[in-house]
């Protein structure tokens, strides 16, 4: 795998967006990076900057060393997937697999082995002989990852390659890229807004706003320790509670928050157990405005005070007239300053 890093890399649209705001990312070789964030917030026009096909308005990148040069053809060594596959609908799953390697001049009898190999790998054998509108869009995402990989790239960089394939095919297709990867030994980078597809593929999770990072770590740090009320709304929708609206039951141990400067907490929907807790535990007793149930789990919407918390308990929790009564442990209460 190739090592990615850029270097203060801005992006201003002539309109004058900027999508890319001064951006430091350092990725290590054969390690996937994840870039997360909602929609607009950069991450297609970063994957691009990587791949040559932007000019940035300053900084730049290098991969493997090597700055890369927008406008030049993308080295060889890199890969892009879209989510649209961008495959050619005329050709068969062989041609278009095969299709960079006859760009490179590749003789016929290599470029007939490496598809097999690439097609033996992701399973997709049986496809090669059909054109894209006999296939399904699973089966159109593994021809257009086939046709990313055949070139060995050590970088590959996947623009929301799973948004388009429904729930089950999404979390198998996201295993086989990740087994792929290790397989392989490649560099990826792969964007997602889905925060269950980044915590499930990154080595690093890249959470992204405004151009910005906005944190970097790995998934478990990220998910337990969010910069930010943004990254914490963002990643396992978080309830987030300003201090002053939290209901008395719930302030007792709140002092030992540091409040002066602590403003807003936030609350996972599930850490959330049944009934009061002690009072070293934080005790909300609400109204149940909503419940959705989860297989196992069951979501109650519940209004305390003027506040409205989501709440996740096994299903076989007892929800009796409306009432529901739920504690969580102060250790499980992050706390934001106001700068968060
Ligand atoms: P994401 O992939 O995270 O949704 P993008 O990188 O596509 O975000 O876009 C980042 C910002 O740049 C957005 O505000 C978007 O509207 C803007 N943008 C993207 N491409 C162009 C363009 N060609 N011209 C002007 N603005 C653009
Ligand atoms: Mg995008």
């Amino acid at each position: 795998g190739a090592t990615v890093a850029c270097v203060k890399l801005r992006k201003v649209f002539p309109d004058g967006t900027v999508a890319l705001n001064d951006l430091d990312l350092h990725v290590d070789a054969g390690r996937i990076a994840v870039l997360l964030g909602p929609s607009g917030c950069g991450k297609t026009t970063l994957l691009r900057a990587m791949a040559g096909l932007t000019v940035p308005t300053s900084g730049g990148t290098t991969v493997a060393g090597r700055p890369v040069q927008a406008g030049h053809r993308a080295s060889p060594n890199v890969a892009m997937v879209f989510q649209n596959y961008a495959l050619y609908p005329n050709k068969t799953g062989f041609q278009n697999i095969e299709f960079p390697l006859r760009m490179a001049r590749v003789p016929r009898a290599e470029r007939a082995a490496r598809v097999n190999e690439i097609a033996r790998i992701l399973h997709i054998e049986k496809l090669l002989s059909r054109h894209m509108h006999e296939l399904s869009g699973g089966q159109r995402q593994r021809i257009g990852i086939g046709r990313a990989l055949v070139r060995n790239p050590s970088l590959v960089l996947m623009d929301e390659p799973l948004s388009n394939l429904d729930a089950d095919l999404r979390v198998q297709m996201r295993s086989e890229i990740k087994t792929l990867q290790r397989l392989l030994g490649m560099t990826l980078v792969f964007v997602t807004h889905d925060q269950s597809d980044a915590l499930a593929l990154a080595d690093d999770l890249v959470v992204m706003k405004d151009g910005q990072i906005e944190q970097l770590g790995s998934p478990d740090e990220v998910y337990d320790r969010p910069a930010s009320t943004f990254v914490a709304g963002f990643l396992g929708g978080m309830n987030i509670v300003g201090i002053g609206s939290l209901p008395a039951t719930a302030t007792s141990g709140i002092s030992r928050l540091d409040p002066s400067r602590v403003t807003q907490v936030g609350i996972r929907a599930e850490d959330f157990k049944p009934g009061p807790g002690t009072p070293q535990d934080l005790t909300f007793e609400g109204t149940v405005l909503l419940t959705e149930l989860l297989g196992r789990e069951r979501l109650i919407h519940l209004e305390v005070g003027d506040t409205k918390l989501r709440v996740r308990v096994r299903a076989d929790v007892p929800v009796h007239d409306g009432r529901f009564t739920g504690h969580i442990s102060l250790n499980d209460v992050h706390a934001f300053d106001s700068a968060g």
